[in-house]
């Protein structure tokens, strides 16, 4: 069997490895560099429990993944020779005031009785955990399962086991998806054009542009997020510290990644200074000591954005057509289970789980 891949990110790699274990003869076909857009802007948090509002889809989703991540990571790391910055950290969610308390309880609370590890943390007891913890903290949730990785360093990781293992990367333009009788038969590049027995569309913010996938841009579409990285802390960070959209994430050796913002702004990977100053101003109410920090880079990336906060995973409007996309703030997180029910798909398994939330025809009218 041969498939098509759109898209050298984290999806469409970590598809093509999958499928590649199955015997499927895969191409990936990336515009530009693997990993160039969103799959290297990210923060790296491997934290559904952070993320989580509520029992569904997305948590089944998201834990199926986590589990999936140590040793996943583990093969990546072994089989490249290269170190990929997973660390088992533990996250905290801090609420700066009362009010965010009391939501901070519930949470744990339904969390707890959904069988996960949470805790609800006094301030002096979150401070107690992360002594570089704000004064102003009220109270914190900690997920001591919610881990991270370093997304640089699993790309190369990832892309480098993907070309040991065979995998064609071609650097390509896709202009569109070529069907006939209601079949995708392929692709139409920019110049010349390739048929395979399934094509895949994992081009994250950029799905809904390519001619012939049917998703429309009202249901997909780019959320810009801006990150700073800072150095060195005057106090050292451990865990992933979150409130509302700030966050802080420790790497190896001392620095931290800060984020972030959340931006409808088209496709347009600024870094502007209204989003340096409020991200700055997150970090350092999560963490007073990261005032005296210095900025040593700041960038931005396109999250694949989707109008009900799912992911397009599944089958498309044509047989043959298989979509990943729309994984918005946790493309990273949920790379190992994206790829192994992709692989199920295409190989005419039977999914590890029910996908008919995800369903890419589940917002109706196909845009061609
Ligand atoms: C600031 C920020 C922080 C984030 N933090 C986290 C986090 O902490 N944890 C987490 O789990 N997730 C995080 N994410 C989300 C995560 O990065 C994305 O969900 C994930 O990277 C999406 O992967 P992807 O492969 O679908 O998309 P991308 O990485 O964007 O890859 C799509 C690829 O398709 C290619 N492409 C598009 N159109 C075409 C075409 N026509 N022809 C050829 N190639 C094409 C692009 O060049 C690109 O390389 C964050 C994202 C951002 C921006």
């Amino acid at each position: 069997m041969k498939a098509l891949i759109v898209g050298g990110g984290i999806m469409g790699t970590s598809i093509a490895l999958e499928l590649a274990a199955a015997q499927v003869e895969v191409t990936v076909l990336e515009r530009s560099l693997p990993g160039a857009e969103a799959s290297t802007a990210a923060a790296g948090m491997l934290a559904p429990q952070l993320e989580a509002h509520a029992p569904g889809p997305m948590l089944e989703l998201s834990m199926r993944s986590r589990t999936l991540y140590p040793a996943w990571a583990q093969r990546l790391s072994a089989e490249s020779g290269l170190d990929v910055g997973y660390q088992a950290c533990g996250a905290l969610q801090v609420a700066l005031t009362t009010a965010q308390a009391y939501e901070l309880e519930a949470t744990v609370a339904w969390q707890t009785a959904a069988g996960l590890r949470a805790t609800f943390l006094t301030g002096d007891e979150a401070r107690a955990l992360e002594p570089a913890l704000s004064p102003d903290a009220v109270a914190a949730a900690h997920f001591p399962d919610d881990h991270q990785i370093d997304p640089r360093k699993l790309m190369t990781a990832l892309t480098a086991v993907a070309r040991k293992r065979g995998i064609t990367f071609r650097a390509a333009l896709v202009r569109r998806v070529l069907e006939r009788s209601g079949r995708a038969l392929g692709l139409e590049l920019e110049k010349g054009q390739l048929e395979a027995d399934v094509t895949i569309v994992a081009a994250g913010a950029w799905t809904s542009q390519l001619p012939g996938v049917g998703v429309q841009e009202a249901h997909l579409k780019p959320a810009r997020g801006q990150l700073l990285e800072l150095s060195p802390p005057t106090t050292a960070v451990h865990h992933l510290l979150k409130a509302g959209v700030g966050y802080v994430v420790p790497r190896a050796g001392g620095r931290v990644i800060c984020g972030t913002t959340v931006e409808l702004v088209g496709y347009d990977k600024r870094v502007t200074d209204e989003g340096r100053a409020q991200i700055l101003a997150q970090a350092q109410a999560l963490c007073p000591g990261l005032a005296g920090a210095t900025i040593v880079d700041a960038w931005a990336g396109l999250r694949p954005w989707t109008a009900d906060g799912l992911p397009l995973l599944g089958f498309g409007h044509l047989d043959g057509l298989v979509i990943a996309s729309g994984h918005y703030r946790n493309g990273i997180l949920l790379a190992p289970i994206t790829a192994r029910l992709v692989a199920q798909l295409v190989t005419g398994g039977r999914p590890a789980m029910d996908l008919s939330p995800f369903r890419p025809d589940r917002f109706g009218g196909a845009a061609g």
